[in-house]
């Protein structure tokens, strides 16, 4: 009888592949885990249970068919394996490593529910496609045919560049506008190396650019072309641009210079890992070296500034945030990790003003958690009488991001948004009330998940492709 490769995890633990030591990981922006050995990825693959119902997989936002490319990993069928895994998701090695798995496919394994440690997914996932690159097994965009539509989309993020890649192998035409200079949105200046090394990102620029993608950079639209330029361009339009308001601090010396916005922040540290020159940085504006600083929020963005801000050589560095730890939206592994490489984390506070110009003190407003309001959530109440000081001469806004409006800045008003001022959106295809015009990703749904930009972008390109009449399935050879 043929020996079960399968369901191991009752003799076989969960093993992540190794972190590099707190002490050596600061010292440079590259990515914190190693690629797991091949002999590691089957052993661990092998501890899926291979449920009848897999829960990972319906928690998965692309339905990842897990089960089936951990069954092939186990069994040393890695290129089958990659087959599966790229067949619903375009970028399978960038969500192995910056999604927020226990959140995700990982928190729903159900051996995690008998009391053993989950299968580590993302890990495998990206084990599999930095494999198949290695290998040779990514092949290139190749369309058995080329389509007459063309299609615009504004906004080279995960969301934008999902649709591009699905629609080009579809073969049609494909032009994707973005303000920045280098294609991937978030994914390269926003998302830190040590999360996410620059090079994954632009191995897949280069992919969709070789396989006929038409890329026009530094392009804004609304200010280097109209939106109304673009629809007139193409058949079809997707609006991909992201969530880019950063909210604001009120409170006295809120102006005052020393005060950064985390985006700004995050973006000069990245061109810095591109070699670019970046004025900000070289000025002292954007660079923690030798500063005390304190970041305020308690979300990924906070997480990803105050682990730079240890990169860039800082003094001390504080994560303010009002509520506490069980409360904070931010991924409680990238507090582990912000926490082993020195971050400290002050909860129940909040700033109520800065002393200082250029900023020497954030004053801070003790909390406590009160009654849970409508939304279930316990909402932070201030403690009186017991604000203090704390020093700072950088201090990072991370609180979050709104969209911008769209219908007065590239003169839409027929673009219908919602309340948050979100585009309104048909929630399988991307379509918005004006024809032809999709949207997809952050500018849909609020500042929310790669994974789900990617979801959104393949949605849209299908939805786009049964309107020309191509076939859908094409696109996903
Ligand atoms: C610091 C940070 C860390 C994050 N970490 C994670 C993480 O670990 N895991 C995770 O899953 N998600 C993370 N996220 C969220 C994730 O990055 C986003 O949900 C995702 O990138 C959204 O994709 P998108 O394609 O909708 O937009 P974006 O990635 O924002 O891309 C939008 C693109 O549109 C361009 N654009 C905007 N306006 C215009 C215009 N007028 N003309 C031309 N181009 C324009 C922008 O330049 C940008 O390139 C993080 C977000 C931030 C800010
Ligand atoms: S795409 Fe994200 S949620 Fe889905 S299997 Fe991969 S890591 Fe898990």
């Amino acid at each position: 009888m043929a020996k079960q490769p399968m369901l191991k995890f009752v003799t076989v633990e969960r093993d992540m592949p190794e972190k590099r030591d707190a002490s050596a990981r600061k010292q440079d922006f590259n990515e914190i885990y190693a690629e797991f050995a091949k002999a590691k990825a089957e052993e661990q693959a092998s501890r899926c249970s291979q449920c009848g119902v897999p829960y990972c997989q319906s928690h998965c936002p692309l339905h990842n068919n897990i089960p089936d490319w951990l069954r092939l990993t186990a069994t040393g069928r890695l290129e089958e394996a990659y087959g599966i895994s790229q067949a619903t998701n375009t970028f399978p090695e960038i969500c192995g490593r910056i999604c927020p798995q226990d959140r995700l496919c990982e928190g729903n394994c159900v051996i995690e529910q008998s009391g053993h440690e989950t299968v580590t997914i993302g890990a495998v996932e990206k084990y599999i496609t930095d494999t198949a690159w290695e290998e040779g097994w990514v092949k290139p965009i190749v369309p058995a045919q080329e389509r007459p539509e063309s299609v615009g989309i504004i906004g080279a993020g995960p969301g934008g560049l999902a649709a591009a890649d699905r629609l080009r192998r579809a073969g049609v035409q494909v032009t994707v506008y973005d303000t920045h200079d280098r294609a991937g949105g978030l994914l390269t200046y926003g998302i830190p190396g040590f999360k996410l090394e620059k090079d994954v990102v632009m191995r897949r620029n280069d992919q969709l650019e070789q396989g006929g993608v038409t890329f026009r950079l530094n392009c804004e639209v609304g200010k280097d072309i109209s939106f109304a330029e673009i629809r007139e361009a193409h058949d079809a339009v997707i609006i991909a641009t992201g969530v880019y308001k950063s909210r604001d601090l009120q409170g006295p010396g809120a102006g005052a210079a020393g005060i950064v916005k985390a985006i700004d922040y995050l973006t000069a540290s990245n061109r810095l890992s591109f070699g670019d020159t970046v004025p900000e940085f070289e000025s002292g504006e954007l660079n923690a070296e030798g500063k005390k600083v304190v970041v305020i929020g308690g979300g990924d963005t906070a997480m990803d500034c105050v682990r730079t801000a240890i990169r860039q050589g800082a003094e001390s560095v504080k994560c303010l945030y009002r509520r506490d730890r069980a409360n904070m939206p931010g991924s409680q592994r990238e507090t582990k990790n912000a926490e082993e490489e020195g971050v400290e984390f002050v909860w129940l506070s909040a700033p109520k003003g800065f002393s200082g110009n250029p900023v020497s003190g954030v004053m801070v407003q003790k909390m406590r958690l009160g009654q849970p309001d409508a939304s279930g959530r316990q909402s932070p109440e201030v403690i009186e009488g017991a604000d203090y000081v704390e020093e700072a001469d950088l201090v990072i806004k991370a609180l979050g991001f709104e969209p911008e409006d769209l219908p007065t800045l590239w003169e839409q008003p027929d673009l219908e948004v919602t309340r948050w001022g979100t585009i309104k959106a048909a929630f399988t295809t991307g379509a918005t009330d004006m024809d032809g015009v999709y949207a997809v990703g952050d500018i849909v749904r609020g500042a929310s998940l790669v994974v789900w930009a990617i979801k959104d972008g393949r949605d849209c390109a299908d939805a786009i492709l049964e309107r020309f009449g191509a076939n859908a399935a094409v696109a996903a050879e």
